[in-house]
């Protein structure tokens, strides 16, 4: 008999239950085993538990370690805080990653395969922010203020260099300003050159880019690169840019990684516009699926989802209608699992 894996899954808000669906048929056609401990968070969390993070779900992560994550809306309004950031808190999920690939060839860029690290605790993300009042206007001047550790930065270039290397990649790019952010940066580029050195300096090539710069070459010229490590705000950032030159929100998959657990999410969020009508994309979840069953060391399970979702656009021209073709969720997921 097979063991079945332990795993926390978080159908989410919006599409976030219609995807989950998609992805739950994937991971039966692969014939992989799921405990799941289904739990509702974002406006589903609110509406059964009155938190959009309800304590059920960290102590289920806690449990398991693992966690699958439809999207999650933060209702608005003040007193509520981020769920995608207490998640990242609660379980120091220090790494986000972010791979971009072509899917479908014949758009402006192909042949695109980066991977993108980005730090996801620390940064201008800490939230240290604060007005100055001054001649009676009490928000006339804005701070804030970012912290970047040596220890923060390199938990996260740890993983990335093993996790590239693993991948077989051939070279990583630390983004940094350090020439204007000397110490905020400096110190990420620093602990970066460091462990390069002391550690992997034989198994892969290291890039030095200021963060403008990479922009402008990913624009330009995205083949220089092919991996690429940053800091918080820089990584959110440049991984939206990269995942516009692959096509769009609506295909970027992301992992969170952490000392006590690993959360696997679509990158868009619960498309409000289109819940409820069975049209949404499925793919973004699918490869977050891909990737969780890589973390799992089912690679082989993985490579044969991402095949079936290529084989699904390439082969049998099945896609949804935000990339132009006439699916609905159910007959492209139908055809997916036709190709598993
Ligand atoms: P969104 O990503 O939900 O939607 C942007 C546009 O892309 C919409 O037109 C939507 O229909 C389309 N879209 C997104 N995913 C799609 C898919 N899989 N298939 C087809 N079309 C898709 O962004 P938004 O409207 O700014 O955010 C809606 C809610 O989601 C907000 O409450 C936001 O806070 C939340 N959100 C959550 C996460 C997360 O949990 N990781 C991420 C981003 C946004």
């Amino acid at each position: 008999m097979s063991v079945r894996i332990p795993a926390t899954l978080i159908p989410g808000d919006g599409i976030g239950p219609e995807i989950v669906d998609a992805t739950l048929a994937a991971l039966d056609a692969l014939d992989v085993s799921f405990d799941w401990d289904i739990q509702q968070a974002g406006l589903a969390g609110v509406k059964s538990a009155g938190d959009p993070l309800p304590d059920a779900v960290i102590e289920s992560i806690r449990r398991t370690r693992l966690a699958l994550k439809g999207p999650l809306e933060t209702p608005s309004g003040k007193g509520y805080r981020s769920s995608n950031v207490r998640l990242r808190e609660a379980f120091k999920l220090y790494a986000n990653v972010r791979p971009a690939r072509t899917l479908i060839p014949g758009g402006r860029y192909d042949n695109i395969d980066l991977m993108i690290y980005r730090e996801n605790l620390e940064g201008l993300y800490m939230g240290y922010e604060h007005y100055i009042p001054i001649d009676g206007d009490p928000e006339a001047v804005a701070i804030a203020t970012g912290v970047n550790t040596r220890q923060g930065s390199r938990h996260l270039l740890e993983y990335a260099f093993e996790h590239a290397i693993a991948l077989g990649r051939k070279k990583i790019a630390v983004v940094h300003k350090a020439n204007i952010m000397k110490a905020l940066t400096g110190i990420f580029l620093d602990e970066a050159r460091r462990l390069y050195k002391a550690k992997y300096s034989d198994r892969i090539e290291l890039q030095e880019v200021i963060v403008d710069a990479c922009a402008m070459k990913l624009v330009l010229n995205p083949w220089q690169f092919d991996t690429i490590v940053t800091t918080n705000l820089f990584g959110d950032i440049l991984s939206d840019l990269v995942a516009g030159l692959v096509g769009g929100l609506g295909m970027a998959p992301g992992a969170n990684i952490g000392a006590d657990a690993a959360i696997f999410e679509a990158v868009h969020g619960s498309a409000p516009d289109i819940a409820g009508q069975g049209i949404a994309n499925p793919v973004a979840l699918l490869l977050a699926a891909a990737m969780m069953l890589d973390h799992l060391k089912l690679q082989d399970k993985g490579d044969r989802l991402r095949k079936a979702i290529d084989a699904t656009f390439n082969l049998d021209q099945v896609r949804t209608g935000d990339l132009g073709g006439k699916a609905d969720t159910k007959t492209f997921t139908a055809a997916l699992v036709a190709r598993i």
